[in-house]
């Protein structure tokens, strides 16, 4: 069974036969790491710069006969055009500015993702010091409604035997704004 990677678009393009909005193309042309690459991405392909023309498949009206073209800068994704002389022109302009506009990007993501980290540890840590208390304490502090509320998305998440999925139901709350810490 071969493996695919996933290109996400950063708009969804619409199948030329029925309008269903794609949102994404598998390819075997990277590393077949089971990964998803969004526009941005440092790709991991001995192609450093290219154009790679990919079919593009609609599970609605199962039509191939359409293609994506993905435009790849010295290992990174920069476009997906759905004409060639498009993703062409792409390559070709592609210069410092837009590779400022990425970095602002990945600077913003990994500091957001820092930010959850430390609201995890945060959780975590405090979550420890509570399960180390007595009996008592523990009762006292789940009475007070501030107290109640500090770790009730954990004890949810809890509910959950995987620490992956403890982590994504933590994530998904936060990012819903339904997070006390998260
Ligand atoms: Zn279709």
């Amino acid at each position: 069974m071969g493996l695919y990677d996933t290109i996400v678009f950063p708009t969804p393009i619409p199948c030329e036969k029925c309008g269903k909005a794609i949102e994404s193309t598998q390819t075997k042309a990277f590393g077949n790491f089971l990964k998803t690459y969004h526009i941005g991405d440092v790709i991991e392909t001995p192609l450093v710069s290219g154009v790679l023309k990919e079919s593009l498949y609609c599970d609605t009206c199962h039509n191939l006969e359409q293609f994506v073209y993905v435009v790849i800068f010295k290992g990174i994704l920069i476009a997906i055009e759905k004409d060639e002389a498009a993703a062409h022109r792409a390559m070709h302009q592609f210069g410092k500015g837009d590779l400022y506009l990425f970095y602002i990007d990945l600077y913003k993501e990994k500091e957001e993702w820092r930010r959850k980290f430390r609201s995890l540890e945060t959780l975590l840590e405090s979550y420890i010091d509570y399960l180390k208390m007595s009996e008592d304490e523990r009762s006292r502090l789940d009475s007070h409604p501030l107290g109640a509320l500090q770790f009730f998305n954990i004890k949810e998440c809890l509910e959950h035997t995987e620490i992956v999925a403890i982590l994504e139901c933590l994530l998904q709350k936060g990012s819903r704004g339904e997070g006390i810490f998260l």
